[in-house]
Parts: C-alpha cells; structure tokens; sequence
C-alpha cells in the first residue's frame, strides 16, 4: 500500500514551521463538546444517578431502570476472571506484579528534622482517601489501563479506589473486568463519559464522590475533567498518544516500521515520527511500512493516522536529533542506537524513553513495570508519568519548642506589622519569652 507521509529536512529553511505545523494539537476546545459536557455535569450534579442513568442509557445504549444495575460486584469480577483464558490470566497477574514492584519504588515517605533549639520541621505523607479510575471503554477495552492506573493507588495507600468503565450495549468486557479483579479494585460502575466523570466527582446516592479522578479518555471525558477539577484533582488532561522514534540506521527497518505503526494504531490522531541522519535508512522504513501495513488488521486506522500526523525528519547528526526530541518533549521516546544509556544524558523532556535495539514501547505500555499513562502534545516539558505521588499527599509539619517560638517571633513580628496584620504580630509576641 502506498504511504504518503510527510518528509522533510532539518537543513531545510522553514524547518521549525514545519515542525511547529506537525505538532500542532488543540485537544479541548471544541465548543460544541463543551456545552453538550456542561450539561451533563450539571444535569448529573442536580439530579444526581437519575441524570446518570438516563444518559448512561442515551449514550451507552442500554435499558438500565435502578441504580443499583449499575455495580458490579467483586463475586462478578471473580467470575469474570474465570471465564478468561489461563494464558491471558497469567500475563496480567505478571503485568500487575512488575507494575506494583517498579511502582514500590516511587513510595515518598514523610520526613522531619530538629533544629537545636528543639523546633521540629517536616512534612507528612498521606495517601488520598478514596480515588476514581476512569477506564476507557467506548470503541475499545483496556485492561492494561486497568493495571497502570489502580497499581499505584495501590501502593500509595489509597483507601478506596471507585473504577468506572463504559459497557455500550451493556457489553461488559471480562478481561477488563479480570483486571480490576486482580488490580484490587474495591467497586467498579458500568457508567463512562462526562457522566460518569461527574458522577465522581460530585458524588450521588449509589457512586461515592471520590477525591481525585485519574485515567484516559475521549474527548467528553477529557473536557468533564477538566470542568470538574477543583472540586477533585485530575491526573492530567491526555491527548493522542505519540511516539518519536531515534534511529542511526542501524536496527531492522521492519522493527521501526512496528514500532511506528504500534502508536499508529490507535487511532487516527496518534502521531508517529522517525527522526535519522541516515537519509537511505529512512527510505528503508517507509518501503518497509508500505509492506508491512498490508499485514495489520487496523489498517485503515494506521494509514491515516501516519499520513495525518506521522513525518519522517532527517537531520544532520545525533546531535541535531536529540536538540529536535527535545522540543517534540514525546509522549514515548525510543533511542533505538548505539550507546543509548550516554545519549540519554542529553535528553531533557520526554514522557518515557526506551532505550536501545531491544526497547520497543509496546513492552512498557504492558508490563516493563513503569506507567504507560503519559504526559502527551509536549507537556512532558513540565509533567511526569502517572506514579504513586499522584496518589498521595503532603502536609507540613511544625512543632515548635518555648525556644524555637521565641526565636521564630521575633523574625515574624517585624513581617506582620510590615504587612499591618496586628492579631499576627501579637500572637507571634506572646510566645516571646520575657528572658530572651
Ligand atoms: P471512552 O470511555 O473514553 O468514551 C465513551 C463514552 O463517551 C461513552 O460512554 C459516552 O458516555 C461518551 N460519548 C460518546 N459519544 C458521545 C456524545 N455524542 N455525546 C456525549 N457523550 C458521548 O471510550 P472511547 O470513545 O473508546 O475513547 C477512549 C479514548 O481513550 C481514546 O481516545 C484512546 O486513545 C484513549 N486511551 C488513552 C490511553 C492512554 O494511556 N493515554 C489508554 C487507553 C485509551
């Protein structure tokens, strides 16, 4: 099949407005999805699980009369493991394991100290109390959403984690469901979209208001949590998945053309690039993507999205390549070169990176261990992947001795009558000891 997918040079004069064009992504600002989700959180905020069955109902196609159709129970859950495959039970065990293990690492415990006068300063760490999953389900399951997002949770601590998955037709998906099981879901609710969002975040008679909503989603989902943040934290806002793709020209054209194709794959938003000096090694990609892509099942889908939104860019040196992933700031990075742990030290903004030969991202979005739930569209310039911190907490803490006080007040005195707040300054003079 043939492949028209755009190319172009970074010795070429509009080289930057031509990345810049490439890059471009606007994720939540379609007016019409904004007001159709407005409605839906409020409907869902007055009128509570009524609001959240008729449009659970509307959009999910599905016949639901009670609230209480609405849970599955962790019996259910069970069941649904049972009826999946031993193999396929195996892998997400083995997933869930190598997640929870990488994720034991990211743990932030609290912290104190003692300055001599006795003053104790720190910081205590809190796991939030109950948190909400948002697990995609409109075109497609993902079990492995399941993992990346409740793994953490679990390890932080948190005490109760609400899962909400859309069943359209009031299809549920067993290995999706298998997942929660072996996650250690506490309650999971067939409801998705903006509704479901809400539903979380204001709370109703059956779904119990959570504290943070975390997980992936469409465009409605998207745009509900941002609506809703304040009243709960969010994880992050997530776009279409990407991936940049570092090649020297020397690893297998057919891997990188899998490797591309694995974002593409998607859907037609996900972006795939190749970046390499070797400008013969990039015309063995594309012959080998227009082979390959005649093999995959989701075809149409890839076509599109690499003739949408992939581009292969050659550059001078591995330099130029690492200046040019830096300002992309990838969802998925592969380094697929020589020596990747030294050109790693040059790259500054990146969601995850893979690196070397052997460091396909379909093994991290799986089971590697770290999370697949990414910063996207270049806010990997100023956030981090989804880890246990987003599941807890910090308050300071400050003890202070007859001493410390005493000390601390005369600096404070001076600062709150400078700002003409009275009631500070003496509170922080009655601690000052008459012998000091
Ligand atoms: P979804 O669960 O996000 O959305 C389905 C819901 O959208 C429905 O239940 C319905 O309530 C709502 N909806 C659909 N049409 C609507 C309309 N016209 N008006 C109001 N609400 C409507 O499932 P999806 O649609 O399959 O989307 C999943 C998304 O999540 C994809 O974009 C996928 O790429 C993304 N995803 C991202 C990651 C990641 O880690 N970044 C992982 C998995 C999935």
């Amino acid at each position: 099949m043939n492949l028209n997918i755009r190319e172009f040079s970074s010795s070429s004069d509009d080289f930057r407005a031509e990345l810049e064009s490439l890059l471009a992504w606007d994720s939540v600002s379609d007016a019409t999805v904004q007001k159709t989700v407005a409605d839906i959180v409020e409907q869902v905020r007055l009128k509570g699980d009524d609001a959240v069955i008729e449009f659970t109902n509307r959009f999910d196609r599905r016949h639901v009369v009670a609230s209480s159709e609405l849970e599955i129970s962790r019996e259910a859950l069970a069941r649904a493991k049972s009826r999946v495959s031993a193999e396929l039970v195996a892998s997400l065990e083995a997933a869930a394991k190598r997640v929870h293990d990488y994720h034991e690492r990211q743990k932030q415990p609290s912290w104190q100290y003692q300055e001599d006068n006795g003053t104790v300063l720190g910081q205590k760490v809190t796991p939030l109390d109950r948190v909400g999953v948002y697990v995609p389900g409109g075109k497609a399951a993902y079990p492995s959403s399941v993992l990346m997002n409740v793994m953490p949770a679990k390890v932080a601590g948190v005490g109760e984690i609400i899962m909400v998955v859309p069943t359209p037709d009031g299809l549920v998906n067993d290995i999706v469901l298998a997942a929660a099981y072996i996650a250690g879901v506490d309650r999971v609710f067939t409801i998705g979209g903006a509704q479901a969002v809400a539903a979380l975040a204001y709370g109703t008679a059956t779904i119990p208001k959570v504290d943070k909503i975390v997980g992936p989603g469409n465009i409605y989902v998207a745009t509900a949590k941002k609506m809703v943040f304040g009243v709960v934290g969010i994880d992050m806002i997530a776009g279409p998945s990407e991936i940049l793709v570092v090649c020297d020209g020397k690893t297998d054209p057919d891997w990188i053309a899998m490797d591309l194709f694995s974002q593409a794959e998607h859907d037609e938003d996900a972006q795939s690039i190749l970046i390499s000096p070797d400008l013969a090694f990039l015309n063995k990609v594309k012959v080998s993507m227009e082979q390959l892509i005649e093999t995959q099942s989701r075809k149409d889908i890839i076509k599109a999205s690499l003739e949408g939104r992939g581009a292969f860019i050659h550059v001078k040196d591995m330099d130029e390549a690492m200046d040019i992933a830096n300002i992309v700031a990838a969802e998925h990075l592969e380094l697929s070169i020589d020596e990747p742990e030294k050109w790693v030290e040059k790259i500054r903004h990146a969601g995850a990176i893979f690196m070397g030969r052997h460091t396909p991202e379909a093994l991290g979005d799986y089971c590697a261990g770290p999370n697949h739930v990414l910063p996207t569209s270049g806010t990997a310039r100023f956030s981090s992947p989804l880890g246990v911190y987003d599941f807890q907490k910090r308050s300071s803490l400050i003890y202070c001795s007859p001493e410390g006080a005493s000390e601390l007040a005369k600096i404070a005195s001076p600062l709150a009558r400078g700002e003409s707040l009275e009631a500070h300054a003496m509170s922080a003079e009655y601690r000052i000891l008459k012998d000091a």
